[in-house]
């Protein structure tokens, strides 16, 4: 591992000091150590800002010469064996221009011809996609690229007229498909294509789900895929079941540890001898209080944190994940929403206490993720006051979301909600994380949650919503109004946001999320999936309610989940990208 930071190469200008201008003696130093001063945040949103290229290349460079610095002092200047020897693994596109900078460094620095340049970088890059969304396609302006890395413009301008030589070779006269695949958007402004360079570069592309790598291949690749299919494979996503079993959720740990010992540690695929125990009773009987306990944990840390109250019968409902519109946490909203309606109409035969908690960031000029947290707070801040409601329902957004909450929140789950709009979540590990400590989900076929969904079993899983294809083929003719015309609950929900009734004293702050669910051009059709999601919510309530189905639905999600495990994600980078020979770790 290694971290690295900018600092200037000298402290501060004696002579401005001198002269009494303070701020420009230590303009060079502060611009220099302002590369490293903040990370940009990850987040499924490209800003396009000079500061985060500068530190695209600062940390690129910086690890391909500390990497080329180790071979030449072991080896010299000869680089016959660097490919075989050496990968770079390009974690999404942040990192892609170290295809024009590994060139760079091989041609201008050790004196390599282009060809044997070019040899090497094609044969080291790997690159790994992890969106498919295009608003977070990183494209950076011929502009910008030429006034701060002059000489990386030049070079990519190269690769570029050597890979379009090479496509109009295979394909010739088809001059759409070479624009198309070219590395620079031409137009008004013209953009260098990142994601395209890493795929030029790479031996190997691939997705994080198998979904999403089919659709690369299908879609945002195809041209790509058409001409080197060979490039093209998938690493379903894991999770390290060190941190999000062992560590976090001590109370299940030990429970597992007894029953099937400590291997699943390090082989998570064990798991799968729990399936043995799901009808035990005496072992369903501990399952019941070790989730309880981890539960009361999270209600006692909510009651110290946010001086709120869950009750611990409740079904503890999660979605916590960054906020963006297309994981629909509005979807989530709107169901609370039809919950509350329903109480205050008296439908509650039979009722399920529900405590739903919605956490997570939003990036800080992205309005509608703003926009969406505000209805949250104001939903909880009317339903949690109204005392029709009482403790058969709470709302609560958790603020600060993290890494260290996440390990707090999952362990106390019940549900899971992987809500998000049928082809836009890559993979999604929040749910793996979720599956591992007995939490049921709640789901769109999207992401890994299709995986998921395989392992567990469909009894197990509770599935909703459009598919990817039907998502696809109803965008021609969506029309929010007349589903929300058809569907009397749905529209008292509509009709409590646009009275008001949710922002009495700050008039109209809700009509752009208003406008949104109800546009025929609404890319991720919430209101499409309504009446599937609240029908699927009925049969997670049906099931809660036999606290006997629950604990064994949740012990076969535990049982299920070894897929999910970073360690099996890692071996087949290794098997089928690195090709690295093990080291034997003595115990
Ligand atoms: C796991 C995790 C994520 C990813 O969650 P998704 O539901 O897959 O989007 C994001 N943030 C934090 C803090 C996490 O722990």
């Amino acid at each position: 591992m290694r971290l690295w930071k900018a600092s200037a190469t000298e402290e501060f200008d004696l002579q401005e000091f001198n002269a009494g201008d303070y701020a420009e003696s230590v303009a060079a130093k502060n611009t220099a150590e302002n590369i490293t001063m903040v990370l940009y945040p990850n987040d499924a949103n490209e800003n396009g800002k000079a500061l985060r290229l500068q530190q695209q290349y600062l940390l690129t460079s910086a690890s391909l010469q500390d990497v080329i610095g180790g071979w030449i002092g072991r080896h010299g200047n000869n680089f016959t064996n660097f490919a075989a020897k050496n990968c770079f693994q390009l974690n999404d596109t942040h990192p892609s221009i170290a295809v024009a900078e590994l060139m760079r460094l091989l041609i201008d620095i050790h004196n390599l011809p282009w060809e044997q340049a070019w040899t090497i970088t094609s044969q080291t890059m790997a690159y790994t996609n992890h969106t498919l969304l295009p608003e977070a396609l990183e494209r950076w302006p011929v502009t910008l690229v030429k006034q701060l890395l002059p000489r990386i413009m030049e070079i990519i301008f190269e690769i570029n007229a050597r890979f379009l030589a090479e496509v109009s070779a295979h394909y010739p006269g088809d001059m759409e498909r070479i624009a198309r695949m070219s590395l620079i958007e031409e137009g008004h402004t013209q953009y260098v294509r990142m994601a395209y360079l890493a795929i030029v570069g790479s031996y190997s592309v691939n997705g994080v789900a198998e979904l999403h790598s089919k659709l690369l291949q299908q879609g945002l690749f195809k041209d790509f895929y058409e001409f080197w299919p060979h490039k093209f494979n998938n690493k379903t996503n894991g999770v390290t079941p060190r941190r999000w079993l062992a560590a976090c959720n001590p109370e299940l740990s030990q429970l597992i540890t007894e029953t099937i010992g400590s291997a699943w540690i390090t082989d998570l695929s064990q798991l799968s001898r729990l399936k043995a125990y799901a009808d035990d009773p005496q072992f369903k009987q501990r399952w019941r209080e070790a989730k309880q306990q981890a539960k009361q944990k999270l209600i006692d840390l909510k009651r110290r944190e946010l001086n709120i109250e869950f009750d611990h019968d409740a079904l503890f409902d999660v979605q916590v994940k960054r906020i963006h519109e297309y994981k629909r946490q509005l979807l989530n909203v709107l169901h609370v929403i039809h919950l509350y309606d329903r109480i205050k109409r008296h439908d509650t035969q039979n009722w399920t206490k529900r405590c739903v908690l919605i956490g997570g960031k939003a990036a800080p000029g992205y309005f509608m993720a703003k926009r969406i947290i505000k209805l949250i707070n104001n939903v909880a801040n009317v339903i949690n006051n109204d005392p029709d409601v009482g403790n058969k329902l709470k709302l609560m957004f958790l603020p600060n979301y993290s890494v260290s909450a996440m390990e707090k929140i999952c362990p106390g789950t019940d549900l899971s909600e992987q809500i998000s709009t049928a082809g836009k979540e890559a993979s999604g590990t929040g749910n793996m994380k979720f599956m591992m400590n007995g939490a049921l989900t709640i789901g769109t076929l999207d992401g890994a949650n299709i995986e998921i969904r395989e392992e567990v079993g469909e009894e197990n899983f509770f599935l909703f919503g459009l598919t990817e294809d039907q998502v696809e083929a109803m965008k021609k003719h969506y029309d929010p109004k007349a589903i929300i015309e058809q569907d009397s609950d749905l529209q008292r929900v509509i009709n409590l946001i646009e009275c008001g009734h949710f922002n009495r004293f700050e008039p109209g702050i809700f009509d752009p999320i208003l406008a949104s669910l109800t546009s025929p051009q609404d890319p991720w059709m919430t209101v499409a999936d309504f009446r599937s999601y609240v029908e699927a919510q009925k049969r997670v309530e049906h099931a809660y309610q036999d606290k006997d189905l629950w604990t064994r639905m949740s012990i076969l999600n535990c049982a299920a989940s070894g897929k999910f495990s970073t360690d099996r994600t890692i071996t087949e980078y290794n098997n089928e990208i690195w090709r690295l020979t093990p080291i034997k770790i003595k115990d």
